[in-house]
């Protein structure tokens, strides 16, 4: 294991996972129940992943099969993602931790490779690629039974630390065209390991979303010469209707056309391409904001907060002019006890219908009172 130190406030130790596996623990407190060695007897997963293009939607898929077998709502006594205890032998060896990352047994993209090196016996229509990239599982907490929503801030920093440091690493590993880091929240997402966590893939392509917004940016520059993003941004606080909440470095709105019945996008009011870009001074003020807007999007409802957190980077090789880092923080809940499904509209068409006014929505959740979280700067409009 090495040891070094990131910031002032959090020190980066590496160590390797029985079956070889990378493992990085990101301590904002000295561990010295640290154990370096993972005891199991694990077999080596062989991922089979490949990707393959959609001709008819100009997108990749990744096609995984080897996922299937993969860990499925195990009990708390042998959660996977709790630090390890004589009766589990869990993923993390230790006995206790802040934040881990390390990277999935059962990933749907891994190794390396080169992402041009498209083969197709046919012609053009059946291209296919070595699902190459790489997926890591982020523990945000030793605590099984806590939220990300609930940690204090200097946690949401140090996650957001341990985000910018694994976009630093995977955006250099060939095979990798995008980093993007997420968390998945609640049964009703999916999310098969109640263990507070996130995920970050490296893909071996620019994700579909992002790429069709680079093209809508690429048309905007040649037309107008501005910024889309940074044009959609000060449109929004000029505005206002639509703002939840905004600090020195960030805003926090509802989008004009948002898809989902609750949907926030975070900007930085400066361009910056990725995590990495983001001073110290802009990851504390997003540790604050994120938090305060996760806090309002629970505080609409009684039920539980179904949830997808999605950081919206740049493709490794994209032109910088051409994209904006933001957060998108959407929640499948549309009313106490019923969720949005996606069904034949939005599955079939790709067309969404929001049940929600953006501006209605924005105006709940400002009227949100979020307990026990610092505003000091944060929800003024
Ligand atoms: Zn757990």
């Amino acid at each position: 294991m090495t040891s070094t130190p990131r910031t002032a406030a959090v020190t980066k130790s590496v160590a390797r996972l029985a079956d070889g596996r990378e493992m990085i623990y990101f301590d904002e407190t000295s561990h010295e129940d640290r154990v370096l060695v993972d005891p199991r007897d694990l077999p080596k997963v062989i991922p089979g992943s490949q990707v393959r293009y959609d001709a008819l939607l100009g997108e990749w898929v990744g096609i995984a099969g080897h996922r299937q077998t993969r860990t499925y709502h195990p009990p708390a006594n042998a959660c996977p993602l709790c630090p390890s205890s004589p009766t589990n032998q869990s993923e993390i060896p230790s006995p206790s931790y802040d934040v881990v990352v390390f990277e999935n047994r059962f990933p749907s993209f891994a190794g390396t490779g080169d992402i041009a090196a498209v083969t197709d016996p046919a012609g053009w229509l059946f291209r296919t690629r070595p699902g190459t990239g790489r997926c890591e599982v982020v523990c945000f907490t030793s605590d099984h039974h806590a939220l990300l929503s609930v940690l204090p801030r200097s946690r949401m920093r140090t996650v957001i630390e341990a985000w910018a440091d694994r976009t630093a690493a995977l955006s250099g590993q060939d095979g990798v065209e995008q980093v993007f880091c997420f968390e998945n929240r609640g049964v009703e997402i999916g999310v098969t390991l109640a263990h507070p966590h996130g995920q970050i893939y490296g893909y071996p392509f620019a994700t579909p979303k992002t790429a069709a917004a680079i093209r809508s940016a690429q048309q905007y520059r040649a037309c107008t010469g501005g910024n889309l993003f940074g044009d959609l941004l000060a449109g929004e606080i000029t505005d206002g209707s639509r703002i939840v909440a905004q600090n020195e470095h960030w805003v926090a709105f509802v989008p004009f056309a948002a898809r989902w019945p609750v949907e926030v996008h975070l900007y930085p009011r400066i361009q910056v391409r990725d995590l990495t870009e983001l001073g110290e001074d802009a990851r504390d003020a997003l540790a604050e904001l994120y938090l305060d807007v996760i806090r309002r999007m629970e505080g609409l409802f009684e039920d539980s907060l179904p949830a997808i957190t999605g950081v919206h980077q740049a493709p490794v090789h994209a032109d910088p002019r051409d994209y904006w880092l933001h957060l998108e923080v959407l929640t499948i809940r549309r009313a106490e006890g019923k969720i949005k499904y996606l069904a034949g509209s939005e599955s079939a068409m790709g067309a969404f219908v929001n049940d929600i006014t953006p501006e209605v929505a924005a105006q709940r959740l400002r009227d949100v009172w979020v307990p026990g979280a610092d505003h000091a700067g944060s929800v003024t409009r």
